[in-house]
């Protein structure tokens, strides 16, 4: 495939040609989750958002010339702090969060990244780097505390298009009497004594957050690679920040040439946020959608544009999935994509738009013979939607059914009566509430019989 792949690039603020460093060697590194509560919808967006580019970058390079990394922050203030609450070890905290988020990718059937690593394994190497900052004059240190001084690096504010002056003015910078500038920020930090901590050359402590990123990225994809991705609640500062450490420490005139940022989730338009109250958790739909139903729904706007979640949304995808299995056959391996189909994608993961071809292949699936089918099956495939067979989607209904087999037997009987009776309001009511409980009935030769909607 010849197809150039496009993306909007925040450093430049452009959509631009992606153009890779190695075409056999590609890098790309998006900001995984902070392990102290389980994921939400609105982290589980970047996760969705960056697996479509993962897959977009596989199909043109080829599946092992694309190395994704997607740490682990396992070491953080809100860790320690929700740990302390639960009355549990910071490290009972994390590994059963790493185990849930795992679990969360499985349901959503994201791809691996190529490397997980956690933040707690590369102190060495952010020491190393604080280290080679002071040394360059681009950090100091102060009573046990060493900042990063932005004033000594001139593209500062680039990325966010911030300018220092404004940074002063209005941020809400944290105050403290050890920093020459109130907007430098922090590398290392001296911990408590019931604090996790590190020892190095500025006494036991642990490392600023921003600096986690910095180490990893270097060490899995080198000082410059191709793509970083996140949420754009992350552009200011952590990503700015990055820049500053990587490219001071490293010497580099690029860290990530391409920087992409996916826009939030709102609920009824607000920002999904812990502080409202107004959380979804991803663990909290398994029980009655399918994880491919939600992926559809986390890809049903494009991922610059904020996305607006109700249950209208995720009702319409369940009819969609439900709607596209039935022209559903195991795919001809003699089947293969054009890039008329892909081009959506490849035009800057525009997933709206490749969830429209979708619906065209499935009209055209309907009608048409096996290839037809085959096809649509295969595009699905592509972005990780009809991977189960038709009989592992029904047996998976069967089990999210919100009401027991038993239970759907008595309202029939009791519908039955009802409409012996001649009480055909009641009848209806009965009908609807099956209905919206996911069970249809049917009266067929004088008997009653039921499906899965
Ligand atoms: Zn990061």
């Amino acid at each position: 495939m010849n197809k150039d792949i496009y993306l909007t690039n925040n450093l430049k603020n452009k959509k631009e040609k992606f153009i890779p460093i190695h075409k056999e060697k590609i890098g790309m590194y998006v900001c995984g989750p902070t392990v102290y509560d389980n994921p939400h919808i609105g982290n589980a967006r970047p996760l969705v958002i960056f697996d479509i580019l993962f897959k977009v970058l596989k199909s043109k390079y080829g599946n092992s010339s694309v190395n994704y990394v997607r740490n682990i922050t396992d070491v953080d203030d809100k860790i320690i702090k929700f740990a302390k609450d639960k009355k549990i070890s910071i490290s009972e905290l994390t590994s059963n969060i790493i185990e849930d988020f795992n679990d969360d990718c499985k349901y959503l059937e994201l791809d691996e990244p190529s490397q997980q690593p956690k933040a707690t394994d590369h102190i060495d190497l952010m020491i190393e780097m604080i280290s080679s900052l002071i040394t360059k004059g681009f950090a100091y240190e102060k009573n046990n505390h060493v900042y990063f001084e932005i004033n000594k690096f001139e593209d500062y504010g680039k990325l966010s298009n911030k300018k220092l002056e404004d940074l002063i003015a209005g941020s809400r910078v944290e105050v403290s009497k050890n920093k020459k500038n109130a907007q430098d920020f922090i590398l290392w930090k001296p911990s408590s004594i019931e604090e996790p901590f590190w020892n190095s050359p500025w006494g036991k402590g642990r490392p600023g957050w921003h600096l986690e990123c910095s180490a990893m990225s270097k060490k899995y994809l080198g000082a410059t690679f191709d793509i970083h991705g996140g949420g754009i609640d992350l552009l200011f500062p952590h990503h700015e920040n990055e820049i500053a450490q990587s490219r001071c420490a490293n010497n580099t005139k690029s860290f990530s040439n391409y920087w992409i940022h996916n826009a939030f989730i709102t609920m009824s338009n607000e920002k999904m946020a812990k502080s409202t109250g107004n959380i979804l958790r991803i663990k909290d739909f398994k029980e009655n959608i399918d994880g491919q139903v939600l992926k559809l729904a986390l890809m049903s706007a494009h991922y610059k544009q904020p996305l607006d979640w109700n249950e209208k949304l995720l009702h319409d995808c369940q009819n969609t999935i439900q709607k596209w299995y039935e022209v559903y056959l195991p795919i001809d391996k003699k089947t293969s994509l054009n890039d008329d189909i892909l081009s959506p994608l490849y035009d800057d993961l525009n997933t709206p738009g490749y969830i429209a071809n979708l619906h065209q292949l499935y009209e055209k699936a309907l009608k048409g013979n096996n290839n037809d089918k085959s096809l649509f099956v295969l595009a699905c495939n592509f972005i990780g939607i009809l991977s189960k067979t038709k009989e592992e989607w029904l047996s998976i209904k069967k089990k999210k059914l919100l009401i027991s087999e038993e239970d759907i037997l008595i309202k029939i009987e009791l519908r039955n009566k009802a409409r012996e009776d001649k009480d055909y309001m009641k009848a209806d009511k009965i009908r609807m509430e099956l209905l919206d409980k996911g069970v249809l009935i049917e009266d067929k030769d004088g008997k009653t019989i039921w499906k899965l909607k």
